[in-house]
């Protein structure tokens, strides 16, 4: 039996070494509560780095969606649009408030939101009387959407937009950080996103009021008084002192995970580029993406194989690769949504990617050997089943 080869992951947490001192600084003066001086420097290093006026950590990403909706005006009945080629966390939030999302397809150029789809499905709306309250967009696998085609569009109808950067912190759209263009931008530190805090979220704005808004809801809502007084519903949701202190430690990283995540996708490019039937998310002209996940799409009539069977290969060598996102407006969950797809009348963009599509592992601690394991694994596939084809004609021939 041969030994089992050591799993490669996904997107694994990735540690600076810096995150230890600002934990240690925690414990030694008892701020272990939620609030103190590691979450108040996190929130003014996070809007640094992305040049923008405040920020206000949270529990997570989805806690952050979930506040930004509420501060955008959204509430029960509304309408909210949304990138439908995303996780389910950017949507959920909508129906947390009783609204209701309408998906926006994707494009083939940059595999985000749609500006043809959003204009049709922002034209019906006008019509129907009905604008949406709010936009949610999301920058998928680090890439940017066309974001002054989408600014625009929104302006034109005062649609408010927020921006999913749960996945694109650090990439930029001509010059500007993804999470800063809109009235609102939401991160992650998921454990697989680029910088972790195990679980945490951050959102941001250059509406400071807003963001005091932010901070009072998301600590149980209590008004100014000696007693505990409430007004109006309040959340749970303020990120703790000792995980600041872990974002504290991992923004300092940042640049460097960007860079390394960017050097492991241009590694696949250049191993895989020999297959014809292997594609690359593209990177808008104007942008930078972070590349947190090398996303690909295969051409099973040209490979021989699916996107599937090369999850199934890099599984079988102990390998973790994702499909791409599952398309909202084809999730059970909410099937009785309305959709707006890139070309009227023809098969989605995203649901074409989501059928041959895969996320390739990408955490910025894998190492060259590691990669090519994963590369080699992708050529034997391939150049299996290419020698499975030829063999079945050969034999049909005889
Ligand atoms: C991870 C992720 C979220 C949710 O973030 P959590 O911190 O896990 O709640 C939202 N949107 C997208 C696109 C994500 O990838």
């Amino acid at each position: 039996m041969t030994k089992e080869q050591p799993r490669i992951y996904l997107s694994p947490p990735h540690m600076s070494g810096k995150e230890k001192r600002y934990i240690e600084e925690a414990f030694m003066t008892n701020w272990i509560a939620p609030l103190g001086p590691n979450l108040d420097a996190f929130e003014q290093e996070m809007a640094d780095k992305v040049g923008i006026a405040g920020a206000a950590a949270v529990s997570s990403g989805t806690a952050a969606i979930h506040l930004a909706l509420q501060l955008a005006g959204v509430s029960a009945g509304d309408t909210v649009f949304c990138s439908s080629f995303t996780f389910v966390a950017s949507a959920n939030p909508i129906r947390y408030l009783g609204a209701e999302p309408v998906f926006i397809d994707s494009e083939p150029d940059s595999w985000n939101m749609s500006p043809a789809a959003l204009e049709r499905a922002l034209e019906d709306a006008a019509h129907r009387g009905k604008l949406p309250r709010a936009l949610l967009v999301v920058h998928l696998y680090g890439g940017l959407t066309r974001m002054s085609e989408v600014m625009a569009l929104c302006g034109k109808y005062n649609v408010p937009v927020i921006e999913d950067a749960a996945e694109s912190l650090g990439s930029t759209y001509r010059g500007r950080q993804s999470g800063t263009m809109g009235e609102f931008g939401i991160y992650s530190f998921n454990g697989n996103k680029i910088i972790t805090t195990s679980g945490g979220g951050m959102l941001v704005s250059n509406d400071t009021s807003a963001l005091e808004r932010a901070r009072f809801l998301s600590t149980q809502a209590r008004d100014v008084a000696i007693h505990y007084q409430h007004s109006r519903l309040g959340y749970n949701y303020r990120m703790s002192n000792v995980l600041a202190g872990i974002g504290r430690g991992q923004l300092q990283a940042l640049d460097e995970r960007v860079a390394a995540r960017r050097r492991i996708f241009e590694r696949y490019r250049e191993a895989l580029s020999c297959h014809e039937s292997i594609t690359f998310m593209p990177e808008l002209p104007g942008t930078f993406s972070n590349r947190w996940l090398t996303a690909i799409t295969v051409d099973e009539a040209v490979a021989g194989v699916t996107a599937a069977d090369l999850v199934q290969a890099l599984a079988s060598e102990n390998i973790e690769a994702r499909p791409l996102w599952k398309p909202l407006h084809r999730q059970p969950l909410f099937q009785d949504a309305s959709f707006y797809s890139h070309t009227p009348d023809s098969i989605s963009v995203c649901e074409e990617l989501f059928r041959t599509g895969l996320c390739l592992p990408s955490g910025s601690a894998m190492t060259d050997n590691e990669q090519n394991r994963v590369i080699a694994t992708i050529h034997y596939a391939i150049d299996d089943a290419k020698r499975r084809s030829m063999l079945g004609r050969h034999k049909s021939a005889l």
